[in-house]
Formats: structure tokens, sequence, C-alpha cells
């Protein structure tokens, strides 16, 4: 008997003409769904008018929906993954079950489709070849700020989930450690009815946010833009001492390279920093 298969369905973040036509395709074509929520799920399938069973991933038990799914799948039954919106592993559970089905021997195939992540970054006019996506910050005020010192040296901008219960804490923490005026996105129920972009200065976007309850409720991405170009003061007085003696004794790239191994620091700022220290002595 031929071993079945493991698709792994995104599906939409609000406007459900988001589906695409391969995932539609797949519901249709697989033995079964695993979701995880199947009344959440049911909705989908029903507007859809697709008739198919489902059964539930439990998220806290990730280990053992995966031992379910590989039985089914060596029964030779193709089962779609789905998570209650966009892309699965997401900030969603769906990790665990692939690596596991995967160790397993099984295939794995994605049908890929909407995530807020990759939508929020699309129109978040941040021109990088590249950024970091860190997912749900902490719930704590010193935890999100721990974090923020952990991700200060990135060079690219960084993209969070966050809930609408945090979503003015966490500006707050934001225009304290990057400052007010740091360069910010925020990108509210992305696809829905009102879906809204705001873009500006923290404490701009932070203001306007406040100035209205409902703009703080749904679902939010916020986009903070690279941290070395607008954060002046971003070398400690340790570590501006230490590339100072550096570059007094070793030309200017060797003293930036050896600085990056030191102090842990992007090259760029780095270096941007070291023609600063020159041209001032
Ligand atoms: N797997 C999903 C994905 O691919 O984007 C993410 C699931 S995660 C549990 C839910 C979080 O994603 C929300 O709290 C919010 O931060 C973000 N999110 C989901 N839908 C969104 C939307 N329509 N607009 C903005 N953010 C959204």
């Amino acid at each position: 008997m031929m071993s079945g298969i493991l698709y792994v369905v995104a599906t939409p973040i609000g406007n459900l003409n988001d589906i695409t036509f391969r995932a539609l395709e797949t519901f249709k074509s697989v033995d079964l769904i695993a979701s995880e929520d199947t009344r959440h799920t049911q909705g989908l399938l029903s507007h859809f008018s697709i008739e198919k069973k489902q059964f539930a991933v439990h998220q806290h038990n990730e280990k053992a929906s995966a031992q379910k799914i590989i039985e089914y799948l060596k029964d030779g039954k193709h089962i779609a993954l789905v998570s209650d919106a966009g892309t699965p592993n997401i900030s969603d559970p769906g990790g665990l079950i692939v690596k596991d089905v995967a160790a397993a021997g099984f295939e794995v195939v994605p049908i890929p489709g909407v995530s807020a992540v990759t939508a929020a970054y699309s129109v978040s006019g941040m021109e990088h070849t590249s950024f970091h996506f860190y997912g749900f910050l902490p719930t704590t005020s010193s935890q999100r700020i721990k974090a923020f010192e952990n991700l200060q040296t990135q060079s690219c901008p960084i993209l969070f989930y966050e809930a609408p219960h945090r979503i003015i804490k966490t500006l707050n923490d934001m225009a304290d450690f990057f400052g007010d005026k740091h360069h910010i996105v925020v990108a509210r129920e992305l696809t829905k009815t009102f879906e809204s972009i705001y873009r500006g200065e923290v404490s701009k976007v932070r203001e306007i946010i406040e100035s209205d309850s409902n703009f703080q409720k749904g679902e939010f991405v916020i986009l903070v833009s690279p941290m070395h170009h607008e954060k002046n003061e971003l070398l400690s007085e340790d570590q501006h001492r230490i590339l100072k003696i550096l570059l007094k004794h070793m030309p200017t790239n060797a003293a930036v390279k050896l600085g990056v191994e030191i102090l842990s620091i992007n090259k760029n700022y780095l270096y941007d920093e070291a023609l600063k220290i020159k041209k001032d002595d």
C-alpha cells in the first residue's frame, strides 16, 4: 500500500478570498484534515462547501498529534494540516508535527499561502533584503526590554506579533527602548474590514492607536526599522573605549574585524563608528 502524504496548508488571515486553489483542491482530495481548532476550520470548509472529516491537533501535545498523523499516513491516508489562520508553524502549531512526520520517512508537501508576517512586510515600505521575524514578545515589560536588548545588533527590520491587550504597553516599551522618534509600522487587521497601516515615529503611532479604543482592537504586526540607523548611542562607553584602543593599534579594517568578534556588534555599524572616532581624533 502507498504511504500517505502530509500537506501543510496555509489558510486566510481574515479575507476568505485569500484561500488558494491548491488549498481547496487539497482539502477536497485528502482523507482527513488535522486542525488546530476543528470548529474554526469548519467555518472555512463550509464557506467553500467542502465536507471533510477533521480531527484536532492538540497545541499542547503536538507529539501525540504527530503520532496520530503518522498512524494515518502508515494506513495510506493523505492528511492536510491547518492552523486557525495563516501558515502553520508561523507562531502556530505545526513544527514538531512536521519534524516527526518527516523523521518517520513520510513525504511532507507545503501548500503555501498567506502569513501575517509576509503580508505586513510587503506593505511596510522597509527596503531591506532581509528581516528578522521574532513572533510574539514576552508578556512582561522587563522581559520585553530584555528581548529588545538581545535584538539591538540586528541590522535589518524586526517583525513582532502582538495581542490587542498588550499593544499599547509594547509600544510604550518600544518608545522607552528604541527612542520616541524611532520609525515603526503597525499593521492591524490585515485583509479585514478595518485593515489599517500606521507608519511613523513610535510616539506618533502610539498616539494614534491610543486615540480611539477601536484602534486597539484586532490583530497586530509591529515592524521596527533597523536600530543602528537611528540610535546613535548604541555603543556603550566600554564598547566605545575598546574600539578606540583597537583603532590605536591597528588599521581600521582590522580593528573593525576584531571589534565585531569581541563586541558582537553589526560590522557596518561598527565601521561607521570607527570612522567617526578616527574623524574626531
Ligand atoms: N500562523 C499565522 C501567520 O501565518 O501569520 C500567525 C498565527 S499567530 C497565533 C496570530 C498572530 O498573527 C496575531 O496575534 C497577530 O499578531 C498576527 N496576525 C494574524 N492575523 C493577522 C491580521 N489579519 N492582521 C495583523 N496581524 C495578524
